[in-house]
């Protein structure tokens, strides 16, 4: 058992954000139904209004505002909120996007019913953040002092973060951690690690010819797909966290056309930069049986591998430990999808994702938050902003 480290007791600060749920609701709420869609910039710099508000009203204006113009999304925004604690700031990753399109209010509302939160957003990941604000307004009740933070505030994370990687990569050298306030893992454990995602697009040119006068005449681009989608399944190794699934294919024009066109989208994940490399390697030698068939690869790699570094995992237990002292377990897991948090771990950072909400359904009409859970990583997260 390790010591609790912060000057108020542990069950103080659980109760003061408890005796505050109403209120912490409300504002999810509030949150929830300023709806963020990814693709929709005008909605996004209206749900980007609203949490800087928010933050304003609750810890005063920021010491600095950097914004990164989001182009056809929502702007990016590192707001500087210094502490009293000496050292390097600790980097908070919360996006304000959501999967849903505007007007998913209407049939999906957001909800409270006994321990369970539901509505668009709720779970990726808007508790996320006002569990941020609310650790921070414990911390100031109580007088206890913090790390300074910089919170990046991205509006495409749900499109793969186009503008925010940038930032994400040039601020999180900067900082002695990671937090990341996306949604937890099942049972409410954090992601220690995650997978590398890489989108491709293979595309097969053949000669067209007339099937049936001449069968030898032309060359079929779909034949060669065929061989083609067996070399890139065959480069799955699960034993190595590397799997490749050919999801989309396209090819042809008519059934009495021998097809000179064919298409194959591919989605790969890899838990290994090593694997990485592998796979480049294999998209790179694609043998399409026959030579009047070229092959072109077209995508790139999304997002690069969150390993679970040293620097991961001592964060990792230091959370552990002051999860034990708030009277909780709380587990690790490495997962498949990929976060802004690989971006800030292939920078160098020790990151910590999955600190957000407790609960499911992460882009589906099942999508709920538990308040339990809210609250208690409310209190986590402020011991987290408060100790080293
Ligand atoms: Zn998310």
């Amino acid at each position: 058992m390790t010591s609790w480290p912060l000057s108020t007791p542990a069950a103080d600060l659980t109760a003061w954000i408890a005796d505050h749920r109403d209120e912490v609701l409300q504002e999810v709420r509030a949150y929830v139904e300023v709806e963020t869609p990814s693709d929709d910039r005008a909605a996004l710099q209206r749900g980007l209004a609203f949490v800087e508000d928010w933050i304003a009203r609750h810890l005063g204006a920021p010491a600095g505002r950097e914004v990164t113009d989001g182009g056809d999304h929502g702007d990016v925004v590192v707001l500087d909120l210094p502490g009293d604690l000496p050292g390097d700031p600790v980097v908070v990753l919360a996006h304000y996007d959501t999967v849903w399109p505007l007007g998913t209010l209407a049939e999906f509302p957001f909800s409270l019913d006994g321990d369970v939160l539901r509505g668009p957003g709720v779970f990726d990941m808007k508790s996320g953040l006002a569990q941020f604000v609310w650790a921070c307004k414990a911390l100031q009740h109580f007088d206890v002092p913090r790390r300074s933070v910089r919170l990046l505030l991205g509006g495409d994370e749900e499109v793969g973060s186009p503008v925010a990687q940038d930032v994400i990569r040039r601020i999180a050298p900067t900082a002695a951690e990671v937090l990341v306030l996306e949604a937890s893992g099942p049972g409410g454990t954090v992601k220690t690690a995650r997978k590398g995602v890489g989108l491709f697009q293979v595309h097969l040119t053949g000669v067209e010819a007339h099937a049936g006068l001449d069968p030898t005449a032309g060359a079929s681009a779909v034949l060669a797909l065929a061989r083609v989608v067996q070399q890139l399944h065959a480069a799955t190794d699960l034993s190595a966290g590397t799997s490749v699934n050919v999801g989309v294919v396209s090819g042809g024009t008519r059934p009495n056309v021998t097809p000179g066109k064919a298409w194959a989208g591919l989605d790969v994940r890899v838990a290994d930069p090593a694997e990485q490399h592998r796979i480049d390697e294999v998209l790179a030698t694609l043998d399409t049986g026959d030579d009047r068939v070229t092959c072109e690869v077209t995508g790139r790699w999304n997002r690069p591998v969150m390993a679970r570094t040293p620097g991961t995992a001592a964060v990792y237990e230091r959370a552990r430990d002051l999860a034990a002292g708030l009277g909780f377990e709380l587990g690790e897991i490495a997962v498949g999808g990929a976060s802004d948090g690989n971006f800030a771990s292939a920078a160098g950072a020790a990151v910590l994702d999955g600190l957000g909400a407790v609960g499911g359904g992460a882009h589906a009409r099942s999508e709920h938050a538990t308040v339990s859970g809210l609250l208690q990583r409310t209190a986590l997260l402020a011991a987290l902003l408060a100790t080293a």
